[in-house]
């Protein structure tokens, strides 16, 4: 064991491993309930606001899948812990000019949303496969939920999937991974995740390899389970609350 494969003993590990551990259970029974047992979710630890450190220590609790909504941050991180061989998944709003700093590190972008992006993400993925080798980048196409198509949490609408699908598809570098939503402020997430549930059956019947599905935060993963999630992205239940405001 390298160090850095070490558990560490202090009591932040000590409270991380209990509340990993607590939502670990809750995966598993909404797994069971869910008959899913055989298809089990992913779990991504979403560390935003949380120190490279605590990454460390959850990396040592065995958890690869980490989440980071900006890319500063993330790439600090990320270099920090090179040496952890950890899956970064990117879950927030990115800007086209950041495409080239966050394939660097990424393993995945859950929040493809429209064309530019996926332009820019092509063109940045050609020069960093170039430069790295690195195999293709995950995209997820993230869609919105809302019902009212203005009051937005992010998001493509559901008319735009269809599009946006095409061009991941021809795009190189870039797979078609799957779709990515947050269930709206204050809807009932059963009714949110019912609805992506039908949207991404439709993408797979022209697209069979984009089964993935990314939704399900600390407050609603049950709901996300039941729906078919193949990725859940668990911040505050496992780190803590971190400021309301970004
Ligand atoms: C912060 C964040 C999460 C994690 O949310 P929690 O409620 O802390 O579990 C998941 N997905 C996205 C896109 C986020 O920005």
């Amino acid at each position: 064991m390298t160090e850095a494969d070490q558990v560490r003993d202090d009591p932040r590990t000590d409270q991380l491993r209990q509340r990993l551990e607590a939502v670990r259970r809750r995966i598993s029974q909404a797994t069971a309930a869910a008959d899913r047992n055989d298809d089990p979710p992913r779990l991504i630890v979403v560390s935003k606001f949380h120190p490279a450190e605590d990454v460390r220590r959850l990396a040592g609790l065995g958890v690869t899948d980490f989440g980071e909504n900006r890319d500063q941050e993330a790439s600090e991180k990320a270099s920090m812990l090179v040496e952890l061989d950890l899956r970064w998944h990117f879950v927030g709003q990115l800007q086209s000019k950041k495409a080239k700093t966050v394939v660097r590190y990424a393993h995945a972008v859950h929040s493809v949303d429209r064309p530019q992006l996926v332009a820019a993400l092509e063109r940045a993925m050609a020069a960093e496969q170039e430069r790295s080798g690195r195999g293709s980048l995950d995209c997820f196409i993230q869609v919105s939920l809302e019902d009212d198509a203005g009051a937005h949490r992010g998001g493509a609408a559901p008319a735009d999937v269809p599009l946006l699908a095409e061009q991941l598809e021809e795009a190189g570098g870039l797979r078609l991974a799957g779709l990515m939503a947050v269930a709206p402020l204050g809807a009932d997430p059963d009714r949110a995740f019912q609805k992506l549930s039908a949207i991404s059956a439709r993408l797979r019947d022209d697209y069979p390899a984009a089964t993935g599905i990314s939704a399900g935060m600390s407050q609603d993963l049950e709901a996300a389970v039941r729906f078919g999630a193949t990725h859940l992205r668990i911040g505050s239940d496992i780190l803590g609350s971190r400021p309301a405001v970004r």
